[in-house]
């Protein structure tokens, strides 16, 4: 059986017509682990044991008519800042190391409803820090399709783990882009939904206002099944929405005849690099090929996203990170004189230098005297470009981006200077501070064989439009080859 070129959807469909079982699948998962892990670095923690038994107690529930959903008995990783009950969660961080918590996040519990099989947590930047994964505290993971470039971050563990089939689907979250990035550099699918479609109960915080959790799988259709099983309303989280319009696997399309696309000008100015825009351009021309329209326009707020989002995320941050203090959770120094002492050590020690750079922007921009200069200021900023957004969605359908101006940088490459790190976010977190909902799918390889991604950007709850333009892409684009095929280094 070929599992390489199977989508997570057709592995339940076979397992339903008891073509092959889940523990098949279980094995299947755990053969590819062993073989490609010690290289991937993927996974923080890994449930075989749990695994195995889970796909037995599946496979009879499937069998008695208990598990209906298109994705039962598919294995899933659990990007490690979503709770899950008696596992270790540790954010990629020091100070969370020893933390088990006791309860389950909702999505969790959605994916487990729905008779999916969790197989492990995968690593991530430091809280969700980063854009490259090499931010964990516990080492980098590498990109599947040359082992001397990052994954993408924060979530570029669940990326890697499903570019190198180590995993079916994958739960990743995304505040500035950490679910769309890390797909563009490994070759994968991945959504981040409108904010408030999936509950944030049990995501470790990052920034409250951003976060939101989404799927990454091999192809729009698995994205599709997973998200309209993670959405929802949710009453323990305040900000989740109760839509009616979650069928989002009903509506896929092969045609995007008509669909009127816009392409902010400034996304293809200076920082763009070559190859991402030549792989960009050939998207367009082959949607416009199959009877898009296409226009370009300009979003003259682009310069102000990157401050704007980072005066936000850090401002939060700084917040929703005070509660890692050594005495509620996980680590604590171990040596001290008095409290403000061991807050002070434990903090030191246990955080990263991204995370703390963060907390003390985020502190800095919060504090009296230049709330009104950074803060405040980065909140009307945000009204504005909104404000540029909902015009852009008065002229066109979906708005296409690259997902980065790169491909994949090499190890190492990106934490000698954080600013131009931030400044690769450029096509992302507009996205995040807005709302909306944004897809990426792959769309070309660079000369050197690394993938590069298209983002199709929707308006609030526009989801299906989004969804229903990339089922149309990738049916354009034919089969996107896998890293062994490639040729790359497994
Ligand atoms: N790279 C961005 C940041 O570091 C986005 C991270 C994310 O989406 N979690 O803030």
């Amino acid at each position: 059986m070929d599992f390489d070129t199977m989508t997570a959807l057709e592995a339940a469909e076979k397992i339903k017509q008891r073509q092959i079982s889940t523990t098949d699948l279980v094995k299947q998962v755990f053969d590819q682990i062993e073989k490609k892990e010690g290289k991937v670095h993927a996974y923080l923690d890994l449930y075989k044991k749990d695994a195995f038994a889970r796909a037995k107690e599946v496979q009879k529930g499937i069998e008695e008519g208990r598990y209906r959903g298109p994705l039962a008995g598919i294995p899933i990783a659990v990007k490690d800042n979503i709770c899950v009950k008696g596992k270790k969660t540790t954010c990629a961080s020091k100070i969370l190391g020893n933390f088990v918590p006791q309860y389950n996040a909702e999505v969790i519990h959605r994916i487990l409803d729905a008779g999916m099989i969790l197989i492990g947590k995968t690593n991530m930047d430091e809280f969700a820090m980063g854009s490259t994964t090499e931010t964990s505290a516990y080492g980098p993971t590498k990109n599947p399709w040359n082992l001397s470039h990052v994954p993408g971050g924060s979530s570029g563990g669940s990326c890697a783990a499903v570019a190198a089939g180590e995993a079916w689907l994958a739960l990743g979250s995304d505040t500035g882009g950490s679910i769309r990035q890390p797909s563009s550099f490994c070759g994968v699918t991945g959504i981040k939904p409108t904010y408030g479609t999936v509950s944030r109960y049990g995501l470790v915080a990052y920034a409250s206002s951003l976060d939101q959790i989404g799927p990454v799988g091999k192809d729009t259709a698995d994205c599709a099944a997973l998200l309209e099983i993670l959405s929802g309303k949710d009453e323990k989280d305040g900000t989740s929405l109760n839509r009616r319009d979650t069928g989002f696997s009903e509506e896929l399309s092969d045609t995007v005849m008509g669909v009127k696309f816009g392409v902010p000008l400034e996304y293809l100015s200076e920082g763009l690099s070559e190859p991402v825009k030549k792989a960009f351009m050939d998207a367009i021309k082959l949607l416009t090929a199959h009877g898009a329209i296409v226009d370009f326009f300009s979003m003259k707020t682009t310069e102000y996203v990157i401050p704007a989002y980072y005066i936000i995320a850090c401002a939060e941050a700084s917040s929703n990170l005070e509660r890692f203090d050594g005495v509620k959770y996980g680590f604590r120094a171990r040596d001290y004189e008095g409290l403000h002492d061991m807050y002070k050590k434990t903090r030191t020690e246990g955080f990263g230098e991204e995370v703390k750079r963060r907390i003390l922007l985020g502190s800095f921009v919060l504090s009296a005297g230049y709330y009104d200069a950074y803060y405040l200021k980065a909140l009307r900023t945000k009204a504005l470009i909104k404000k540029e957004f909902d015009q852009a969605f008065s002229d066109y359908d979906i708005l296409l981006a690259p997902a980065a101006p790169y491909t994949a940088p090499r190890i190492g490459e990106s934490l000698k200077d954080p600013l131009s790190m931030y400044l690769g976010d450029i096509y992302t977190v507009a996205v995040n501070l807005c709302g909306l909902p944004g897809i990426t799918v792959p769309c070309a390889l660079d000369v050197k064989g690394l993938p590069v991604g298209i983002q199709m950007i929707g308006n609030c709850f526009q989801e299906k439009k989004i969804l229903r333009a990339a089922s149309a892409f990738e049916k354009f684009r034919g089969a996107f080859p896998r890293p062994e095929m490639g040729g790359a280094c497994l």
